[in-house]
């Protein structure tokens, strides 16, 4: 996705705002099992001053994630701030630099960069998921089976600590 920044160049130390959608590839997240479900969003402003254009934006979409602890698919908006600076080309610069080519930046680059560290490593369906249960592998937000109960009674049966417990 290019951003023009013709105005902000002609107008400098002036915020021009800015608001963009493009698709990211899943294959970026494929490792997590994640899906995109929406475009991303960048939405911001640039402002170009002394060679450099500064990008200050939010990053916005919505992921299928899997709940790491009962294994379901759910929704997910992830949003988190975008700042970077983008030289022009013929100042000396490193690899990992963001560049301004013809008036144009590449916003999907640092966009793709911050993705993962944006991303939360831990993902849960809802606070207090519930998880599966342990023996008989039922998803235990959705239904309830007697394994806890059944475990408990075996406990009281053959575990002589428990007789001397009581
Ligand atoms: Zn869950
Ligand atoms: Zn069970």
């Amino acid at each position: 996705m290019l951003l023009n920044v013709v105005k902000a160049k002609t107008e400098q130390g002036k915020d021009f705002n800015f608001n963009v959608n493009f698709q990211l590839e899943n294959s970026l997240i494929e490792d997590k099992n994640y899906q995109f479900l929406t475009p991303v969003t960048v939405n911001g402003t640039m402002n170009y001053l002394n060679d450099e254009l500064n990008v200050n934006a939010k990053v916005s979409f919505k992921l299928l994630v899997v709940c790491d602890n009962c294994g379901e698919n759910f929704e997910k908006d992830i949003e988190f701030d975008l700042s970077e600076k983008f030289i022009e080309q013929y100042d000396s610069h490193n690899e990992e630099d963001y560049l301004i080519k013809q008036a144009c930046v590449e916003i999907d680059k640092p966009v793709i960069d911050n993705l993962l560290l944006n991303i939360p490593t831990k993902m849960l369906c809802k606070d207090d998921c519930k998880g599966l249960c342990a023996v008989c592998g039922k998803n235990k937000n959705f239904s309830t089976c007697s394994c806890d109960a059944l475990m408990d009674e075996l406990d009281n049966l053959d575990n002589p600590f428990s007789q001397l417990k009581k």
